[in-house]
C-alpha cells in the first residue's frame, strides 16, 4: 500500500469513498427458504440439494464479532447492521446486541430480518438500541407468500410489521421485484405506503442466490416500476434523500395522502460510487462488494491469537482494495459476469 493512501484515514479507500457501514451476517441459517435466494426446488419443481449450513464453530462466535465490531468502530466505523440468513434465529442474539449497544462510537445497529421472529423480538430489540428494522416482504398475498418463501407464514409477519410500527420503529419495507411473481402487486405496494409510516422499496432482483435462480425472464427494471406507479399518482425525488442509503427515494402521492418508495437499482442504476460498505460474512470473511468475491479470511486470524493491530491493518487492506464497482450494467452483463458465489445467506445480502 503506498504511504499516500496510508496516510489518509484508514477508511478512504482508494476512490475516495469512506467506509463507515459495516454489515455483519450473524448466520447463515434461516426459517424460511425464499425462491431468489435459498429455494428447495428449482424452477422444473425438483428438489435443490444446497451446500450444508455452517456448524456453529464456523460460525464467528459473538465475542469473535464483538472483537471485530469493536476495532471497526475504534477505527472511526459508526453504523452497524445485522442481517443473515435470519438474524433472529442465531441463539443469544439479544444479548449480542445488547453488548454491541455498549461500544462507544457504535452510533446506530440495525436489523434487516424476513420478520418472522419480529413481533416475539420486538419490545426487546426496543431497549437494547435498536430503533430502526429492515423487513423482507415481497407479497401481501398470503399464498403467494408461501409460494415465494417456501413457508406459511405471512399473517405472523404482518403482525410483526404492525407491531413494530406501532411501537414507533423506524420500519423500511424490501420487496425484490420479480416479473411473472410479484408484478401485478407493484401498484397494491404503493398504496400501501399511503396507508402506513413506512417506507416500502423495491430491489432488483440480483444474480446472487444458491441456485442460481436469477433468470432475464424475472427481472424488472426500476425505471419500469416507477413507470407502472406513475399510472395511479405521481412520483417525485424524496427531500429524505439524503440518509437512504443505496436507495433511491421518492414521495408518492394519490388521492391527496403521500408516501414514501424507495427504489434499489443495482443493476440498472450503479450506486458503487457511493457505497459506503464493508460486510462480514458469516462465516467471518471481510468482502468489500456483494457483487465481487474478492474475501479476507478474518476467521483464521482471529482464531490465530493475532493483536487487534493485525485485525485493523485486515479491515484496512479490504477497505483499500474495495472495487470501485461491479460490472453488471446490462442483463447480459449479468449473465455472463456475475461474481456472487457465496451465497446471499452467508454474504447478508
Ligand atoms: N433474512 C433476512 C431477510 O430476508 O431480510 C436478512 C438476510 S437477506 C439475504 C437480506 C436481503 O437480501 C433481503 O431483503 C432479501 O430480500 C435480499 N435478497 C436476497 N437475495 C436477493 C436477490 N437475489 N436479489 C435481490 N435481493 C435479494
Ligand atoms: Fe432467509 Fe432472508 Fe434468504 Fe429469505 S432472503 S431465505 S428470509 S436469508
Amino acid at each position: 500500500m503506498s504511504e499516500k493512501i496510508q496516510s489518509i484515514s484508514p477508511l478512504v479507500d482508494q476512490f475516495s469513498r469512506t467506509i463507515s457501514y459495516l454489515r455483519l451476517s450473524v448466520t447463515d441459517h434461516c426459517n424460511l427458504r425464499c425462491m431468489y435466494c435459498m429455494p428447495e426446488h428449482d424452477g422444473n419443481g425438483k428438489p435443490i440439494k444446497h451446500g450444508k449450513f455452517l456448524r456453529h464453530d464456523e460460525l464467528l462466535s459473538y465475542e469473535e464479532l464483538l472483537r471485530v465490531v469493536r476495532v471497526a468502530v475504534e477505527m472511526g466505523m459508526s453504523k452497524l447492521r445485522l442481517t443473515g440468513g435470519e438474524p433472529l434465529v442465531r441463539r443469544g442474539i439479544l444479548d449480542f446486541i445488547k453488548e454491541l449497544s455498549k461500544i462507544d462510537g457504535l452510533n446506530q445497529v440495525l436489523v434487516t430480518t424476513n420478520g418472522v421472529l419480529l413481533g416475539e423480538y420486538a419490545e426487546d430489540l426496543l431497549a437494547s438500541g435498536v430503533h430502526q428494522v429492515n423487513v423482507s416482504l415481497d407479497t401481501m398475498q398470503r399464498d403467494k407468500f408461501k409460494q415465494i418463501s417456501g413457508r406459511d407464514y405471512f399473517d405472523k409477519v404482518w403482525e410483526s410489521i404492525c407491531t413494530v410500527e406501532r411501537l414507533g420503529f423506524k420500519v423500511k419495507l424490501n420487496a425484490v421485484a420479480m416479473k411473472g411473481i410479484n408484478d401485478d402487486e407493484f401498484l397494491d405496494f404503493a398504496r400501501l405506503s399511503l396507508e402506513h409510516s413506512f417506507q416500502i422499496r423495491f430491489i432488483e432482483f440480483m444474480p446472487a442466490g444458491d441456485a442460481g435462480s436469477w433468470s432475464q425472464c424475472r427481472f424488472c427494471d426500476s425505471d419500469d416500476i416507477m413507470k407502472k406507479i406513475r399510472t395511479i399518482g405521481s412520483l417525485e425525488p424524496s427531500e429524505k434523500q439524503r440518509s437512504s442509503g443505496p436507495a433511491k427515494l421518492y414521495t408518492f402521492s394519490s388521492g391527496g395522502r403521500e408516501g414514501t418508495l424507495g427504489f434499489i437499482s443495482p443493476i440498472s442504476h450503479h450506486f458503487c460510487d457511493q457505497c459506503t460498505r464493508l460486510r462480514l460474512t458469516s462465516e467471518g470473511r471481510l468482502r468489500p462488494c456483494l457483487l465481487h468475491d474478492i474475501e479476507t479470511d478474518l476467521r483464521v486470524l482471529l482464531r490465530g491469537n493475532v493483536s487487534d493491530d493485525v485485525i485493523r491493518n485486515a479491515i484496512r487492506d479490504a477497505i483499500f482494495n474495495k472495487p470501485k464497482g461491479h460490472q453488471l450494467s446490462t442483463v447480459q452483463d449479468v449473465v455472463e459476469k456475475s461474481h456472487c458465489s457465496g451465497g446471499m445467506s452467508k454474504i447478508g445480502g
